[in-house]
């Protein structure tokens, strides 16, 4: 390999590790895909199903609107979850609501009998992402406010649109089992999924198809990229004084919070490389002339094995110990989410894989290249690439070795309790820092709506595959039973009494809902969200900044 051409495949593979918010290994390995061939039955109902999608192209682009539209945060998706499970129940499916205690959740199920396929992908929202979309620089609708700045409102409206499809073609040719479209409540916080499980979610489930937005169309398999998770908040209680009068009669959980936090940032030099943590403070007291009573951190501690997951939370526990001993203060814990690290199943992927070669990069055009291009120059990429022209090769496990730590998902927590895989589809820009504005640009945009009916089609050939083949079914527990699970055992962070950190978020929802309902989409007034907004697509910079 030349060294231009490795460096090209170097900065793409780096663009989208950072489009998926999470640093991946790049794909190197070719497919070595043992996948069964699909008989004459099987490749007609595929091209049906192909079909079905694209002429749901427009159901998909509304839904993918107004799901950006309603920008809710985790845990308050509100609106989210009543506009998705209507979609559903128009369609047939029926839905049950609120488990493991959370208003937020659902599921819908249609079909009977074995197997049963899980279609689930994320809902929430990010704090300050509020954006208008199709423009290259940062125009909030709503100053301040949350949106979707990574683009989970694309992958639920991609599930739905697969389940349709295929239910049509499993009623005409009576097929035998059963399709179950679940959502990622507050994936962002990483804490629905371990309680999903916990409460035996997906307790019937046989295979699950996760999708997550990304800059490409692709998936892999075995120990994946990134770190998982622990989420603790700290708190701390003394006692209140008249901060200048009487000093000394008063004990500061502000001053537990502030050398517990500094404690960490001096021990973090003497932590594994792969490691990651981060803090905010939630409660700093109430104002400065009383002595705060109660304070609190929270932190997310990430590693990406259990047992150093589990090493940090006990040095966290003894740093929270140690301040409090220091301000005679006393102190408590909850955990508030937790996110496994993700391994994917080799037989599914393959799978997966396969129909990804059939169905290929979606078409461009050249305004979406240009908003692409524009808002990459924008962030001072130092390449401007624009979309992804090219399929990424399966993705291979990730060596622990070279794994640099990254981002996490609950995803990684139904992982081990079943074949699952995630299914990236490009519905967003590469190269993005994530977790901002800039995430939300595309997400609303032609970009999005054919990135979500491109990932459809994998998903509904992917479901047609695991209906007509049951042998890929057995192959897919034997990984998981005799590879996955051989040495490692799923060991949850939370217990049965854990309870759903249901009330995060409540309050940035109460500050901003009103003004952000102005800007929900009406498709029955407007063809799309850019209409409705007047936005002329794309919107870049004509002047340099
Ligand atoms: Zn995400």
């Amino acid at each position: 390999m030349t060294r231009t051409r490795y460096t090209a495949l170097l900065v793409a593979a780096l663009l989208e590790m950072s489009a998926r918010g999470w640093a991946q290994t790049p794909a190197a390995a070719p497919a070595t895909a043992a996948v069964p061939p699909d008989n004459p039955r099987l490749v007609a109902q595929k091209q049906e199903a192909v079909k079905g999608v694209d002429e749901l192209a427009k159901l998909a682009q509304e839904m993918v609107d107004s799901v950006f539209s309603f920008g809710e945060l985790g845990m308050q998706e509100v609106e989210t979850s009543k506009y998705l499970t209507g979609q559903l129940e128009k369609f047939g499916f029926t839905v049950t609501r609120g488990q493991s205690g959370m208003p937020t959740a659902w599921v819908a199920t249609w079909g009977s009998g074995k197997p049963v396929i899980a279609l689930g992908s994320d809902i929430d929202g990010i704090p300050q992402a509020s954006q208008k979309p199709g423009v290259a620089y940062h125009d909030p609708l709503v100053e301040g406010a949350p949106g979707h700045g990574e683009g989970h409102n694309t992958g639920m409206p991609l599930n739905i649109v697969a389940a349709i499809a295929v239910k049509k073609i499993m009623e005409r040719d009576k097929l035998p089992g059963t399709i179950m479209l679940w959502p990622g409540v507050a994936e962002e916080l990483v804490a629905s999924k371990a309680w999903f499980v916990r409460d035996g979610m997906f307790k019937d489930v046989d295979v699950n198809l996760f999708t997550h937005v990304g800059g490409n169309l692709g998936v892999s398999w075995g120990q994946a990229g990134g770190t998982g998770l622990v989420s603790i908040e700290y708190t701390f209680e003394g006692e209140t004084a008249h901060s200048a009068g009487a000093p000394w009669r008063g004990r500061s959980a502000l001053d537990a919070v502030e050398l517990m936090s500094v404690g960490w940032q001096y021990r973090r030099e003497h932590l594994r490389l792969p490691h990651r943590s981060h803090s905010i403070i939630t409660n700093g007291g109430d104002q400065p002339n009383v002595v705060p009573r109660n304070a609190s951190i929270w932190f997310y501690f990430r590693e990406i094995d259990q047992p150093h997951m589990k090493e940090l939370v006990e040095i966290g526990n003894k740093m929270a110990e140690g301040a409090a001993l220091m301000t005679n203060t006393k102190w408590t814990s909850r955990i508030l989410g937790t996110a496994y690290p993700r391994h994917f199943n080799k037989t599914v992927a393959e799978t997966m894989y396969a129909n990804i070669q059939k169905v290929g990069l979606p078409e461009w055009s050249d305004a979406d290249q240009t908003l692409a291009k524009a808002l990459q120059k924008e962030l001072g990429n130092a390449t401007q690439p624009g979309l992804a022209t090219k399929l990424n090769e399966l993705g291979p496990p990730t060596d622990p070795e070279r794994n640099m730590g990254g981002g996490s998902d609950d995803i990684g927590d139904v992982s081990w309790n079943m074949p699952t895989v995630t299914l990236s589809y490009p519905a967003n820009i590469p190269g993005l820092p994530g977790h901002n504005w800039s995430s939300a640009i595309a997400s609303a945009t032609p970009i999005a709506h054919k990135g979500v009916v491109a990932g459809a089609k994998v998903q509904a050939m992917t479901v047609l595959d695991l209906l007509s083949k049951p042998e890929l079914v057995k192959q897919a527990w034997d990984y998981f039973n005799d590879v996955q699970t051989k040495d490692v055992k799923y060991v949850p962070f939370i217990t049965k009494d854990t309870p759903a950190p249901t009330h995060l978020n409540t309050e940035i929802l109460a500050k901003y809902r009103e003004q952000m309902r102005k800007f929900y989409y009406d498709p029955g007034r407007y063809s799309t969200y850019l209409e409705q907004l007047g936005i002329t697509y794309p919107t870049v910079r004509t002047t340099p900044q």
